[in-house]
């Protein structure tokens, strides 16, 4: 092919025959049987035969041809609204046409093909039937269907003569094992499927090639992944030495006892932090399970060794919190802790900057802005990520460039409250450990959730009442859906004057994001300190904020939310003892998912079961987040439908990296372009 196509293909991925041969239809045409008319049914594809009974054209909103045919058992009429002098001239009485569309119910009760591609045949010699279904691939610009199916076509063809070029690289034993279809009979069924499959079929259930195909390229991005894992582990990093007796002067401190879970997690930071090889790890717990906490013991351990240690968070309002909490627990033991934010004036920034390099500054605390060209460490061992989750791959890339100090890397540690199905962390997250924070700590009680019409608003309104006369505090969320913050910001302040005429004895206080920064965070410390008694906010309050007081959330709009998102909201209230209570305000009337939706609320609190349904009712790529699925894009493989593959693929790799080292770069290659810049190193 010239390089004009070959630029083209570029554009699809295909940059050879190999990859040719994985560029995959998204679906399939049957044209290897002629349908009979009176078969014919509304929303289907068919191709028909049937001669030419009149051609007319027709004056309505628009001019149209409405071309009639039959067969020996109907009629039926195609309809083209676009068409030429030229084909009305041709489509004459007694023709025969082979014609390929979609039947559809138009213009009252009649099935009619609208713009159906045709050829006219010769009765006598009629071409032969496709032998196989059709393929449909993504296409791109300036290079068509029928281009691309000859170039695919051809391309197997070469599969065919010469079968030692495209060579499986999944070792003999390893296919047996995992009962694995061969790769070229893979390649083949999916580019020209039998006859003798249905589309239907094909697009619903799993059939052994594209199992095979699916698990080709679910190995390809796990082995990418823990490929890098490997090299991260060959690097060095600080060697931090458990701090046995900070961690006990730490703990005195506490007005609770560590959960178990919690001891676990920080006993596996300790082990990763005095190996000597840089710490990935993901640390997962669900709302409430107390994460801070372990950070505050990994900061520790670095800080005990001479290091510095950042801890980074998504939003102004919970570095701010974040700091005084690291202000209150690290400051009886000496120690000093910064907060950057993004909203510092420029000399308050000067100088915080200033402290970071030197030595005299342990902890600091900020949002992104920690992560900017100019700001430098003294001595950085450890960074955090608290929630994870709401940034991109390109702040973590960031991280690891801040983090190479003289040859060393830091340690991470990336923590993280939307749970993720274990399969599916797995997956994503192969290039990390993973430590789960299972258990709440105890005492906690489950929130009572229940979904309420909006119609029924002035008995929620009672309820916020009833529950801050109770020295008890409230939020009430004010959500939209668009990503409008100014909508949403003003939504807040407007619900802000209803509720304190409805609620004048209450104290109400309001946060958004367009607020001023010192303004956000007095009104965040007066409810903390219990001088307001009802929050109403937007989602700003939706990751992190901690008022253990705080029994009763009102969440708006809840029907338009994800599950992970109304569990992050929900997780605001039932962080102390109290009985809590999540209204989920919705306009009625509901959909399916948005009922179904409502009822895994109002029936689970569990972190992972509702990231599971959300999987099963959205998908992967809603479940990880948009931001982070840009690396997780599968040609075959579909996260929901493959999840069994999952442990048997992690299990192949395992195998693949010990025994066969040297196929592990042709898998990858095979199905990743550009798999460095992928995996974010
Ligand atoms: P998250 O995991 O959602 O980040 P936090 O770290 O904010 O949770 O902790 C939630 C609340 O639980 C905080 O008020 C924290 O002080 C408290 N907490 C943490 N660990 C324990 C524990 N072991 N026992 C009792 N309360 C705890
Ligand atoms: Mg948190």
């Amino acid at each position: 092919m010239g390089p004009k196509i070959a630029e083209k293909l570029q554009r699809l991925g295909v940059t050879d025959v190999h990859s040719l041969l994985l560029h995959l239809p998204y679906r399939y045409e049957d044209r290897t049987r002629i349908t009979p008319i009176h078969q014919i049914r509304a929303g289907q594809k068919y191709l028909i035969e049937a001669e030419i009974e009149l051609a007319n054209v027709v004056f309505g909103k628009k001019r149209m041809l409405v071309v009639r045919v039959a067969d020996r058992t109907g009629v039926l009429n195609l309809r083209f609204f676009h068409f030429n002098d030229a084909q009305k001239r041709m489509l004459k009485r007694g023709l025969i046409l082979r014609c390929f569309g979609e039947a559809r119910f138009s213009f009252g009760q009649h099935i009619e093909m609208i713009h159906p591609e045709y050829t006219v045949i010769n009765p006598d010699h009629p071409p032969a039937l496709a032998r196989c279904l059709t393929p449909v691939y993504p296409v791109t610009e300036g290079l068509h269907q029928l281009k691309l199916r000859k170039l695919i076509e051809q391309a197997l063809g070469l599969m065919r003569q010469n079968p030692q070029r495209l060579l499986d690289p999944i070792p003999k034993p390893l296919q047996e094992e995992f009962a694995l279809t061969g790769l070229h009979e893979a390649i083949q069924f999916v580019h020209q499927p039998p006859a003798t499959v249905s589309t239907e079929s094909l697009a619903q259930s799993r059939s052994q090639f594209i199992k095979r195909l699916a698990f080709d390229e679910l190995l390809a991005h796990h082995l990418g992944l823990r490929r890098i894992k490997y090299k991260l582990h060959a690097q060095a990093a600080p060697v931090m030495p458990d701090a046995k007796s900070l961690f006990l002067t730490f703990s005195k401190q506490l007005p609770f006892e560590l959960t178990r879970a919690q001891q676990t997690v920080i006993e596996h930071i300790q082990t990763d932090l005095q190996s000597g090889a840089p710490m990935m790890r993901l640390l997962q717990g669900d709302v409430g399970s107390g994460k801070t906490l372990v950070a505050a013991f990994a900061a520790l351990q670095a800080i005990a060794s001479g290091y510095q240690a950042a801890l980074m968070v998504p939003t102004e309002l919970l570095a701010e919190q974040h700091y005084q909490s690291f202000c209150t627990w690290f400051e009886p033991l000496g120690l000093s802790t910064e907060l950057l934010s993004g909203k510092l004036g420029a000399s308050r920034r000067r100088e915080t900057l200033a402290r970071l390099q030197s030595n005299a500054c342990h902890m600091v605390v900020g949002t992104h802005a920690l992560f900017q060209q100019d700001v430098e460490f003294a001595k950085l061992g450890l960074v955090i990520v608290d929630e994870q989750h709401r940034f991109g791959v390109h702040q973590r890339l960031a991280l690891k460039e801040k983090g190479a100090y003289g040859g060393a890397q830091v340690h991470q540690l990336i923590m993280t409250a939307t749970p993720i199905p274990r399969t599916l962390a797995m997956t994503a997250y192969a290039d990390l450990d993973v430590s789960v924070i299972d258990e709440l700590p105890a005492g906690r009680l489950a929130i009572n959730t229940v979904a309420i019409s909006q119609d029924r608003r002035t008995e929620v309104i009672d309820r916020v009442h009833a529950v801050c006369q109770q020295s008890q505090q409230a939020y009430w969320v004010c959500t939209l859906i668009e990503e409008s913050e100014s909508l949403q910001c003003q939504a807040a302040e407007d619900t802000a004057q209803l509720l304190e005429k409805a609620l004048s004895d209450l104290r109400i206080g309001l946060v958004h994001g367009r607020m001023k920064p010192q303004e956000k965070e007095k009104t965040m410390q007066a409810f903390k300190t219990g001088h307001i008694d009802l929050l109403v906010a937007t989602t700003v309050i939706e990751v992190g904020v901690d008022v253990p007081n705080a029994s009763l959330i009102i969440i708006e709009n809840a029907e338009r939310l994800g599950l992970a998102q109304l569990h992050q909201l929900r997780g605001r209230v039932g962080r102390g003892n109290l009985q809590s209570h999540c209204v989920l305000l919705y306009q009625a009337p509901l959909n399916e998912v948005a009922t179904e939706r409502l009822k895994v609320m109002r029936e689970s609190n569990d972190g992972f079961f509702i990231a599971q349904k959300d999987l099963e009712l959205r998908g992967p790529g809603e479940v990880l987040g948009t931001r982070q699925t840009g690396s997780l894009f599968f040609r075959v493989a579909d996260l929901s439908r493959d999840q069994d593959l999952l442990p048997l693929v992690q299990a192949c790799a395992t195998q693949l990296f010990e025994q066969w080292p040297q196929t592990v770069e042709t898998i990858v290659q095979t199905w990743i372009q550009q798999q460095e810049s992928y995996a974010g190193v």
